[in-house]
């Protein structure tokens, strides 16, 4: 009847302003905030993409650069993507924020590309709505064809958590991308829980070392251990490592011994807009000429 209903709803009010405590419903708010202003982003062209270089061990030159999403909310002001993505992927919108992404960066890539006379590669983050909840294949085919990036230019950078949810699912996903070029990177490997004999069932291209590895590598002796025993195991499965997080000269030196073969991370470059790609590049096309130049007055 409505007297006890009335009390039911007095007590539950009462748990609930127990249960929400400050902090909590600020986030809560914070995260309804995010929600609602994220769904006018890509429309009123908040959101952009920056690139960080990713370089080859061997020889020390560029390889490429992964794609990471920035946002800088009119209400809000820049809000990261730790923060951010989560709340996409909870509101479905991710879906189309991640799209956008995939076309800017694969078009990015183009421009490189033409400006540069090199094949730049690009690697673009793809969370698990994306993975599971469209047909991502369909959508890289055509982005590949209206940008008219060549496909093995293309990496993407799935996490463990997105391959072991239907593993079935993510083996027939991987071997469509296989078979179209388009490389597949395992991101923050070693924090999610891999089963191995899994690992051995997806044709992967790359393992990314998750940076908290990297980060106590010449200290932890556990932590070195932990990177040779990943670079071993992608090497025996013939996948590339590549490092992320790599901060100093000595993290750099110590994986360069343990044989991996690209790092990234801040000592090689921040994430930075297109145009600092570009000049580095360029950069690197003139020290080539000059070698070439000194080579031949050599002779
Ligand atoms: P992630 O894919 O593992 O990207 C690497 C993160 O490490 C980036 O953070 C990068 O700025 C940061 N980082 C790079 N080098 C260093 C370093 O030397 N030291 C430290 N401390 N950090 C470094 P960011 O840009 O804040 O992105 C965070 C995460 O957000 C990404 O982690 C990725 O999971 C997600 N993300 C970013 N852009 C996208 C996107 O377009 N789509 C999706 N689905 N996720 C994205
Ligand atoms: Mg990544
Ligand atoms: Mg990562
Ligand atoms: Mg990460």
């Amino acid at each position: 009847n409505a007297d006890t209903a009335m009390f039911r709803a007095k007590e539950a009010g009462k748990n609930n302003s127990q249960f929400f405590s400050y902090d909590m419903s600020r986030s809560v708010r914070r995260r309804v905030e995010i929600r609602t202003h994220l769904r006018n982003a890509i429309r009123h062209d908040e959101l952009s993409v920056v690139y960080q270089p990713r370089m080859v061990m061997e020889g020390n030159e560029l390889a490429g650069a992964e794609a990471l999403l920035r946002w800088n909310s009119a209400e809000l002001g820049p809000v990261g993507p730790q923060e951010f993505i989560p709340v996409a992927e909870e509101a479905g919108l991710i879906v189309p924020i991640g799209e956008w992404v995939l076309r800017e960066a694969c078009a990015q890539a183009v421009r490189w590309r033409l400006a540069s006379r090199r094949d730049v590669s690009v690697a673009v983050n793809i969370s698990a709505r994306q993975f599971r909840d469209t047909d991502i294949v369909k959508t890289v085919m055509d982005v590949l064809a209206e940008t008219g990036l060549p496909s093995r230019l293309l990496e993407l950078e799935l996490t463990e958590s997105v391959l072991m949810c239907d593993t079935a699912r993510a083996v027939d996903t991987l071997q469509r991308l296989n078979a179209i070029g388009v490389r597949v990177a395992l991101d923050d490997f070693g924090t999610g829980y891999s089963s191995l004999s899994y690992l051995k069932r997806f044709p992967l291209d790359c393992l990314k070392v998750d940076r908290s590895f990297v980060a106590d590598i010449t200290g932890e002796a556990h932590d070195e251990a932990i990177v040779r025993t990943i670079v071993a195991l992608a090497h025996g499965l013939g996948m590339r490592v590549v490092a992320e997080g790599v901060e100093t000269e000595e993290q750099l030196a110590m994986l360069r011994r343990l044989h991996c073969d690209e790092v990234q991370g801040y000592l090689l470059g921040r994430p930075a807009p297109p145009e600092h790609l570009l000049a580095r590049l360029q950069d690197e096309n003139a020290a080539d000429h000059r070698r070439e130049r000194q080579a031949w007055d050599a002779q």
